[in-house]
């Protein structure tokens, strides 16, 4: 059998036919299936935009995207038009991640969006959905690419904490998502001191809370003095790391939560002391797991490092396909 028609790869997203709607478009479109909140997938802009109450409260808060807003619920089936039918269901990557699964003409298509396998608190597990056609990312798509279990990297941060008092560690962390899971994680590692945010991370934080993430006592750093600062953890954004803002911190050591912190040059790149490797991809592992699990007839990879995990197909004897979308860009990794 060869791939279905009705689901067509554009440089620009995923288009479905029958329902005359696209999948994470990167332009604005009449009716758009968003899979989550980070910039790469979700724009506003749209007529409608369909996606989970968490993504698009994430949506209004970054893009103003009121209008238009179409709920669908974890599990619940829309019926689009054409006879397409849209379930949504958990992908485990930041809160109100979802894999969107097209059901039309007796064909199962799985779109991931960008998904982990790992236990995280602020967010809904990974819901293995089978499928005929599985179109999953590749962000983290090469056998070097390990992600250790996120208590170990967490471990080495109250560590650094602990040997340095008098200092702060400040831990450079994408807004969404990625902030949100090192606070919970450092939670659930019995860190219950105050944790210090740079302005610019505050609201989305807010939001988690407000939909039910409870992060413990966060304040900003804007309100507080360097000797209450000290011994303490402070989250900003990566682009914060080596800024003039920093100088207001008691001796920082500087660290990163990253996946792509696997990768010493990357570290180097940002002054990076402490690398974090905290990652809401699959890696390399997962990814390949994922498929053997999934069992699809035809994989199509997305966004990434494509060609290992094509050959990794070639190898198992899988059928799989490289899309050329644009504008994927590594904001959550
Ligand atoms: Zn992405
Ligand atoms: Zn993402």
């Amino acid at each position: 059998m060869s791939a279905p028609h009705w689901i067509q790869p554009h440089p620009q997203g995923i288009y479905v036919a029958p329902a005359d709607c696209w999948v994470d478009p990167s332009v604005a479109v009449e009716r758009a299936l968003v899979t989550h909140g980070h910039a790469d997938h979700a724009r506003g802009g749209h007529g409608e935009t369909l996606a989970t109450p968490e993504t698009l409260a994430i949506m209004d808060l970054r893009y103003n995207t009121r209008e238009g807003a179409v709920p669908v619920a974890y599990g619940e089936t829309l019926r689009l038009a054409g006879g397409v039918d849209a379930t949504y269901l958990p992908a485990g990557h930041v809160l109100g991640s979802a894999q969107i699964l097209l059901e039309h003409a007796g064909e199962r298509v799985v779109i991931t969006g960008d998904y982990k396998r790992r236990a995280d608190p602020t967010c809904a597990p990974f819901e293995l959905t089978p499928c005929d056609i599985f179109i999953t990312e590749a962000t983290f798509g090469l056998p070097i690419f390990t992600h250790p279990p996120i208590t170990e990297e967490i471990g080495k941060l109250l560590g650094a904490l602990e040997a340095n008092p008098e200092a702060c560690v400040l831990v450079g962390a994408y807004a969404l998502g990625k902030a949100q899971r090192v606070i919970a994680e450092l939670r659930a590692a019995g860190h219950h001191d105050p944790i210090y945010l740079h302005g610019a991370m505050e609201r989305m934080c807010r939001l988690y809370e407000d939909l039910g993430v409870p992060l413990g006592e966060l304040r900003l750093v804007a309100d507080h003095t360097k000797e209450e600062m000290r011994g303490g953890v402070v989250v900003c954004p990566p682009s914060a790391l080596n800024d003039r803002w920093s100088r207001r911190l008691p001796d920082p050591i500087t660290a990163m939560a990253s996946g792509w912190m696997r990768v010493r040059q990357r570290a180097r790149q940002r002054n990076v002391e402490l690398p974090l490797v905290i990652s809401d991809h699959a890696d390399w592992h997962e990814l390949t797991q994922t498929v053997l699990e999934v069992n699809p007839r035809e994989t199509w990879i997305t966004h990434g490092r494509e060609e290992a995990l094509l050959r990794w197909h070639e190898l198992h004897q899988r059928k799989a396909r490289a899309l050329a979308l644009v504008g994927y860009e590594d904001e959550d990794d």
